[in-house]
């Protein structure tokens, strides 16, 4: 059985192989011709919903049928395989950081976000020149959130920011870490900048000017801030594996159509044995990043402590990602360059999975921190 799936997962990639096919292959070359990307997002999530792909990442308690980590890593490796900027909305909002929320977090922020009817954004990387991280004071039931984030995807189009402060009395006692939702629009809150990264992601940066906020805002207890962030992160990092392993196939194909297809020295470049050797080189580390990525996802539906091997697969197969879209774009040659080829696109996008959720040198410290100081990690 390919990558030793069980006969229902396998059932599913098929299933889901045809709605790409079916969903969204036509509807990518609408959008390439002009159609309006939210009128194709709401077909899409209207067919998602009716095969059953929406709900996967939802909780059952909101009528999500969730899939398991494995599920969703073969899920989402696919969609990515497919290159189309219109994959994204095929699954439903999932509930991040707010898994376990209950209470006024619940009905005020999961429920609208589950529904669609409101959107949040993370706030955790502070600015290099930053005087000191963002902090909040406690006093009673209030949070007085002093500080900045300098860069939030998909901030400007947020309706609240959930963000990392370190928490203290009113006498500067330090009391723990802390993640906070603070209303977008909630006075104190200022947008300073808002940018685009090279492949193409929407980030804003903010400041907080002595924001109040009731405690009940706080996610989780004092002193979960942390690693309330890491484990939301944790999840995302898979996540950004699996996408890397996406375009790493899509790549790969786009190579191996170039290398068989006639080429002007006489004979296709398939033919070089120079060439040979690189197309094989990436071939091989995409197996092997394919087979890190998805001993990763086993391991964490096995309720094991997979931090380690989560970052192990981030690291190595958004590196091999990065390798095999350089190789592509140099045996494609110049035109692989040109503004607008499928490849530089790719090469932009594949740049900034190395830097995103932890640049890669960071989470080979925490895994080797993990290993040499507290004996985690399997190999
Ligand atoms: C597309 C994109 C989306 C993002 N979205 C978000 C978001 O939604 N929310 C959010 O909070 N952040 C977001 N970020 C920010 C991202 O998390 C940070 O860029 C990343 O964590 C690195 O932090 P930094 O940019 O401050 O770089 P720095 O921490 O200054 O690090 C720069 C480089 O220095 C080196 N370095 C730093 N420290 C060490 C060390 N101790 N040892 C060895 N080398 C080191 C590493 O090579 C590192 O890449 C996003 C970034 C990108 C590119």
């Amino acid at each position: 059985m390919p990558d030793q799936l069980s006969d229902a997962l396998w059932a599913v990639k098929e299933t889901a192989s045809e709605f790409l096919q079916k969903e969204i292959a036509p509807r990518t070359v609408q959008l390439r011709e002009g159609a309006s990307e939210t009128k194709l997002a709401a077909e899409i999530r209207a067919a998602s919903k009716a095969a059953g792909f929406f709900t996967k990442t939802q909780p059952e308690g909101f009528g999500g049928s969730p899939a398991s980590v494995l599920e969703l890593t073969v899920l989402r490796e696919l969609w990515a395989s497919a290159n189309s900027p219109l994959t994204r909305h095929i699954f439903g909002p999932g509930p991040g950081l707010l898994h376990q929320a209950e209470g006024l977090l619940k009905t005020h922020y999961l429920d609208p976000q589950l529904a669609g009817d409101k959107r949040g954004a993370f706030g955790f990387t502070e600015p290099d020149n930053a005087a000191r991280p963002t902090w909040a004071v406690l006093e009673g039931e209030t949070l007085t959130i002093t500080g900045q984030k300098s860069y939030v995807t998909g901030g400007e189009r947020a309706d609240f920011l959930s963000i990392l402060v370190n928490v203290e009395d009113r006498e500067g006692a330090k009391l723990g870490t802390a993640m906070v939702l603070v209303d977008r629009e909630a006075e104190g809150v200022r947008q300073t900048a808002s940018f685009v990264s090279m492949e193409g992601g929407g980030h804003a940066a903010f400041r907080f000017d002595a924001v109040q906020v009731p405690s009940w805002q706080m996610v989780g207890r004092l002193g979960e801030g942390m690693p309330r962030a890491l484990a939301n992160i944790g999840n995302v990092r898979l996540m950004i594996a699996a996408e890397a392993m996406g375009v790493s196939l899509w790549a790969l194909e786009y190579l191996r159509d170039h290398l068989l297809a006639p080429h002007r020295s006489g004979a296709p470049l398939g033919d070089k044995e120079g060439v040979r050797l690189r197309y094989a080189d990436l071939r091989i580390k995409v197996f092997a990043a394919r087979s890190a990525l998805y001993r990763a996802a086993r391991w964490a539906d096995a309720g094991q402590n997979s931090v380690n091997e989560v970052i192990a697969a981030k690291v190595f197969c958004t590196e091999v990602a990065g390798d095999v879209v350089d190789w592509a774009v140099q045996l494609v040659g110049g035109q692989a360059l040109v503004v607008g080829h499928p490849l530089e696109a790719l090469y932009r996008k594949v740049r900034s999975m190395r830097l995103v959720e932890g640049a890669n040198d960071l989470l080979r410290l925490n895994l080797a921190k993990g290993n040499l100081e507290l004996d985690k990690g399997v190999i």
